[in-house]
């Protein structure tokens, strides 16, 4: 597996500064925080993007991320596509292969299956306009308990429904552990739709206490990593782990030695 840092785990930093921490720090890949990459093009180019990676022997990964992209109404949709349109071109500009998507709170009382339906529908939606710019699409379920999409069974199946060669999967350790995921359901994966695996770990609370404040450097929590690194290479996991980390705590360190303890921490846990 290669490594990539993602740019939430230096949040403060801009993205100039995640190119060259995570550079620095030995990393193969940087997943490009959205915010940060909006700041960098009001005064720059995406060729002077191409041109700082190309310089720091660095690749683009993905883009993070599209959010709440499902159970919009119509003006937020419409929104929602001029926002994939606009990640995807500066994607296909820089040779960025991915796009990060991800669902919405789940509204009061909806049926699982129509979960499936709406998040297959605008997935199948954002895949065409996502393969107009040769760009694929990560779709990252998050475990807190209102998401919509808690579970990697759950983001599989719809993934299925979609049935488009530009759909994949994220599966982020924080949010595995949290939704209450199984080992089983990564064994039962096409590791060719596993587009991404977000790795960190977290603090020693109740799942549902877990907030994204509290996930910590792989190798320093509680979460299962040796089992779920394990089941990736059963399957055949070879792409990326990239460090995801939304700690404030961290957001305070020297970004460039923050890459450096995340670098160390990511190759030790995948030592297993
Ligand atoms: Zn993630």
């Amino acid at each position: 597996m290669k490594v990539a840092l993602n740019g939430a785990t230096t949040m403060n930093a801009d993205l100039e500064t995640d190119i060259r921490a995570a550079s620095s720090a030995g990393f193969d890949y940087l997943e490009i925080w959205a915010s940060k990459l909006r700041a960098f093009l009001k005064s720059r180019s995406t060729s002077d993007l191409s041109h700082l990676f190309v310089t720091h022997g660095l690749s683009p990964y993905s883009i993070n991320s599209i959010e709440r992209i499902t159970f919009r109404d119509d003006t937020s949709h419409r929104a929602l596509l001029d926002e994939c349109e606009e990640l995807c071109r500066i994607a296909q500009a820089i040779r960025c292969p991915y796009v990060v998507v991800v669902p919405s709170p789940a509204p009061k009382d909806v049926l699982r299956s129509d979960v499936i339906s709406e998040s297959a529908g605008v997935l199948q939606e954002l895949a065409s306009i996502a393969a107009q710019h040769s760009v694929a699409l990560a779709f990252e379920f998050l475990g807190q308990p209102d998401c919509s999409v808690q579970t990697l069974a759950l983001a599989d199946e719809i993934v299925k429904e979609v049935s488009h060669p530009n759909v994949g999967l994220v599966i982020d350790s924080f949010h595995f552990y949290a939704g209450g995921s199984t080992i089983e359901s990564i064994e039962a994966l096409d590791a060719e739709k596993l587009f991404i695996f977000h790795i960190n770990d977290a603090e020693d609370l109740p799942r549902e206490q877990l907030e994204d404040r509290h996930r910590l450097l792989p190798g320093l929590g509680i979460l299962p990593l040796k089992q779920i690194i394990q089941a990736l290479k059963g399957i055949g996991y070879n792409r990326v782990a990239s460090v995801e980390i939304f700690r404030p705590e961290y957001w305070q360190r020297n970004p460039l030695q923050l890459a450096r303890d995340a670098h160390a921490a990511v190759l030790k846990a995948l030592e297993v």
